[in-house]
């Protein structure tokens, strides 16, 4: 006895898709609940495999006896005879693996005709032009995809028929025509490949049947393979199903359709799909007549209608999935021929989902598990239309998703001034700096034409949810004549153009827009993620509006409120300007002392949005040389103003001067506009106090360098005046009656004593606040985990922290010592080709290495204090991937960009399901 082959639609296992393949599998269930498919067999991928092992490609033995054994039941079922000329039995020959792949065979149909079966054929239908039609059909197809005639060859004899008849579609050919071109196609297929059409049915089989099997290896198939990344485990081989052919070809109360259970694009639960009367299968795809909407057979064939919607139930009823499906009517008798999970947009996913779930068709848990939450990304950003189909005229990176339009700017203070006059903008630079930021709110997107998906324009947008392109070499921008030139065309600015940063295509004009969409189903799925997740889910928040935002995306708090971006905005930078440049601890309180009233409203803005949820601040993090303007621009700028000091002619220069340094930021704004040359002599001075200070603060590197807690300790000024500020808000907030907790975080702590030493002076300004304002106070105290000391000293730390805040970016650069720029720009790439690293660790968090430190980190912190709070509030905090190891490794939050909540919601649950499926948590 030779190995098992082939198993007929009867007996095969719907659920081994890997040796039946996809189509194959469902055929055999469907056939098995009773829906009716035509008899036909499955021909195992296992057979395909040592088909493909031979040298010489033969069938392995025992094939052919179990196929000739199948026909025979094929023909019992049907009553019909392959090679038969009485009742001749056709077949159809389709391949399908494991996994959907467009890039295999294409079905043949009708096989087993011959000039003796078509006479059958002919006799049975009585009519002679649809038997000639279908036999021209089969040697084309089976020409072409069995024994490689170019189709070509074909269209050349086919279009000698139509010219000699005078016809221009093939609806205008006779039974003698279509004779014809049967006649000729046999002679074409002889003439290319030296042999006769094979006119025995068997030999058709045999030939089809290799033919599938070799197309596994066809360069088609291998390339789809590699680019969708489908693998051997995933799919291996190709099986062949071989099926009694159904005629939706032989009158009018025959049709041929596909359909899906619901509507794919709203998810809608309706009857969805097309039909075509008197037609096959393979008429309805190849458009050659357009086919009409399902609903229209309720009233054309009622009966047919009412059994296609049983079917549709049955099947949906029976798989728990929305079904796309493939069905024909033959003479008032419904087939169906395939199914298979039905591929829907992001919309229809949440609603399916819902709604499945509401019908009780399929539980919470299986209707939070069928969607990718990438997914979710789709129905978060406004995105363009699709049916707008406008002319990208250059692409860069796809750096913040969504679509906007606006009126180009090519500088920030512009930008902010028309935003303000309420104009929509696009902030366009060639790459964007920290001083930029006040044209980032103010804009409605950014494109740059320098940077890549982790520039300061590309981190910035992402973390304000706004769309960037980022890098769009294409685009020369030229911001001294305000203007960008891609090709042959130029844009200035004022004009309208479109970004899409979910595709990183760039537009001239505006193209029309769909608003993002939360809709109820939306809510309804994610509060079903939220009783299922362990992981809370915060947002990276720095403004009261951007938690607005958060909270609409159902952020459960603030992960992490950066203050340093409350220190870029434009009217606040001057003094932060003063504060650095302060020659004496007198003249920087002064400074401070004018900050701390505007920091304060900062934090009550944030925490009355986010009241009852916390919101953890972050002190001071980064250099602070990055608010001073860089050492280049200020010797430039110093340049012209020398130049003019020395040329001062008249008016007009002066004119010049002054509207020039209003331009400089830090110019006091009460200056009056009246042209004076002491004002040049001013702003020189300043400028060189400025340009002293940077050159004092220059660092080799600023990563590494003086920064987060090493600052704050070196100023304690600085970090006193935002302590001040956090808790006099929250005292402020309570005596309002508003419910606040807050969570004081310190940056880029390495040892227990930083953190003992700024406690300190927390407890010294709460006893005080407290005292002021009788009030008393409750929040926390804790500690960024972003150097690799810190969390070798976890259990340390955790003595002075009540929680700890992973910051996955800075501590991937510290466990690589690599910095991230130079990493991506000059070697990841490499890396990731060459399999060096699987992964950029700046985008997937880095499980075996980071992952590792930050799970040690976990346990010996919670040494120290039990259930120690712990979350993360790097990029990483957003991506289902990483969310799935914070879950594992047992992390009380996540927390990410406010647009990127809903994902990690879902994300989060379903971490939790498919923890608790592999046997609670593993590690
Ligand atoms: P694909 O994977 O491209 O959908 P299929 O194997 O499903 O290829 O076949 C292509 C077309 O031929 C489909 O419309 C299908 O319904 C039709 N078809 C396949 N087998 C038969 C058959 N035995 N009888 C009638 N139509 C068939
Ligand atoms: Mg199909
Ligand atoms: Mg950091």
């Amino acid at each position: 006895m030779s190995q098992k082959w082939i198993y007929a639609f009867s007996e095969g296992d719907g659920k081994n898709k890997k040796l039946l393949g996809g189509k194959g599998a469902n055929l055999c269930e469907m056939t098995q609940i009773g829906l009716n498919v035509p008899p036909g067999f499955v021909i195992t991928t296992e057979a395909c495999l040592a088909c493909l092992e031979d040298p010489e490609r033969r069938l392995p033995d025992g094939v052919l006896d179990q196929v000739r054994l199948h026909m025979a039941a094929v023909e019992e079922k049907t009553g019909k005879t392959f090679g038969g000329r009485a009742n001749p039995l056709l077949v159809s020959v389709r391949s399908g693996s494991a996994m959907s792949m467009p890039g295999m065979m294409d079905t043949i149909l009708n096989l087993g005709l011959n000039q003796d079966t078509l006479q059958g054929l002919i006799a049975q239908t009585g009519n002679e032009r649809f038997g000639y039609d279908a036999y021209r059909r089969f040697i084309q197809l089976f020409g072409k995809v069995a024994l490689g005639v170019p189709d070509e060859e074909f269209d050349a004899e086919f279009d000698a028929v139509k010219a000699d008849a005078g016809v221009k579609h093939d609806v205008g050919l006779s039974a003698a025509h279509l004779a014809d071109i049967a006649d000729r196609f046999l002679k074409v297929v002889e003439r290319v490949t030296g042999k006769p059409f094979p006119a025995d049915p068997y030999e058709q089989l045999t030939i089809a049947i290799k033919a599938v099997f070799n197309s596994w290896l066809g360069k088609r198939a291998v390339d789809y393979r590699r680019e969708f990344k489908i693998t051997s485990e995933m799919a291996n081989g190709t099986a062949v199903n071989v099926v009694a052919m159904v005629f939706g070809n032989m009158g009018d109360d025959s049709a041929t359709g596909v359909g899906f259970t619901r509507d794919p694009g709203t998810g809608e639960n309706v009857m969805f799909g097309e039909y075509l009367v008197n037609a096959q299968g393979e008429d309805v795809v190849a458009g050659i007549r357009t086919p009409k909407p399902v609903a229209e057979m309720e009233r054309e064939m009622p009966e047919l209608y009412r059994q296609l919607v049983e079917l549709r139930n049955r099947l949906e009823a029976h798989y728990r999935e929305v079904q796309d499906y493939e069905y024909t009517i033959e003479k008032g008798v419904l087939y169906c021929l395939q199914t298979r999970n039905g591929k829907m947009n992001a919309t229809a996913l949440v609603r399916t989902s819902v709604e499945m779930v509401q019908e009780g068709l399929i539980d919470k848990r299986q209707g939070l598990l069928r969607i990718q939450p990438e997914m979710l990304e789709q129905l978060l950003f406004p995105r363009l239309d699709p049916k707008a189909g406008g002319k990208p005229v250059a692409r860069g990176l796809p750096a913040s998703p969504g679509a906007a339009s606006g009126i180009a700017v090519f500088d920030a203070d512009r930008a902010e001034k028309m935003g303000r006059a309420g104009e929509k903008v696009i902030l366009v630079r060639e790459e964007t700096k920290p001083e930029d930021i006040h044209g980032f709110f103010a804009s409605q997107g950014i494109l740059t034409s320098r940077g890549g998906k982790t520039s300061h324009a590309a981190v910035v947008a992402r973390g304000m949810g706004k769309p960037c392109v980022a890098g769009a070499e294409g685009i020369h921008v030229d911001v001294h004549t305000r203007q960008a030139v891609v090709g042959d065309q130029v844009f200035g600015e004022g004009a309208v153009i479109t970004i899409d940063g979910t595709t990183g295509h760039v537009y001239v004009g505006e193209v029309a827009m769909i608003e993002a969409d939360f809709s109820d189903e939306l809510a309804t799925l994610l509060s079903w993620a939220d009783e299922t997740a362990m992981l809370k889910v915060m947002a990276n928040a720095d403004t009261p509006r951007d938690a607005e935002r958060a909270l609409k995306f159902g952020a459960m708090g603030i992960g992490l409120c950066r203050t340093e971006r409350m220190f870029n905005a434009v009217e606040r930078l001057p003094i932060v300007v003063e504060m650095i440049v302060a020659e004496t601890p007198a003249d920087r309180q002064a400074a401070l002392n004018k900050l701390l009233p505007i920091q304060r409203e900062d934090f009550v803005g944030i925490f009355k949005v986010m009241s009852p949820r916390p919101v953890t601040v972050r002190l001071l993090d980064p250099p602070i040389h990055e608010f001073l303007p860089s050492e280049n621009q200020l010797v430039e700028e110093l340049d012209r103003l020398r130049h003019l000091r020395d040329t001062v002619l008249g008016m007009q220069v002066l004119h010049d001067a002054v509207d020039f340094m209003y331009r400089t930021r830090d110019t006091h704004p009460e200056v009056p506009l009246q042209a004076d040359p002491a004002l040049v002599d001013e702003a020189i001075q300043k400028k060189e106090a400025m340009l002293k200070k940077v050159r004092a603060l220059f660092e080799v590197n600023p990563m590494l360098g003086h920064r987060g807690v090493r600052l704050g300790l070196t100023y304690p000024e600085i970090y006193s005046m935002q302590i001040r500020g956090i808790l006099e808000a929250a005292a402020e907030c309570q005596k309002a009656g508003i419910e606040v907790h807050p969570e004081i975080m310190v940056p880029q702590v390495c040892t227990a004593q930083e953190l003992k030493k700024v406690k300190s002076w927390v407890e010294a300004i709460q006893a005080d606040v407290e005292k002021t304002s009788g009030v008393t106070l409750s929040f926390k105290f804790g500690s960024m985990l972003e150097v690799v000391r810190a969390c070798m000293r976890a259990e340390n730390l955790a003595e002075e922290a009540e929680f700890f805040s992973f910051g996955t970016n800075d501590l991937t650069q510290a466990t690589f010592s690599f910095s991230r720029e130079d990493a991506e720009n000059k070697f990841l790439p490499m890396y990731n080709q060459s399999h060096i690293l699987q992964d950029n660790p700046f985008e997937v968090l880095d499980e075996k290495g980071v992952g590792r430190l930050m799970e040690l980190a976990v346990n010996w912190g919670r040494v120290a204090r039990p259930g120690m709070k712990i979350g993360i509030c790097g990029e990483h905090g957003g991506h289902p991937q990483s969310i799935r190891f914070c879950h594992r490794v047992g992390l009380s939050y996540v927390s990410c960009s406010g647009p990127r909540v809903p994902i990690a919601r879902l994300a989060a649950a379903q971490a939790a399901l498919t923890a608790t499926e592999a046997g609670g948590q593993a590690l």
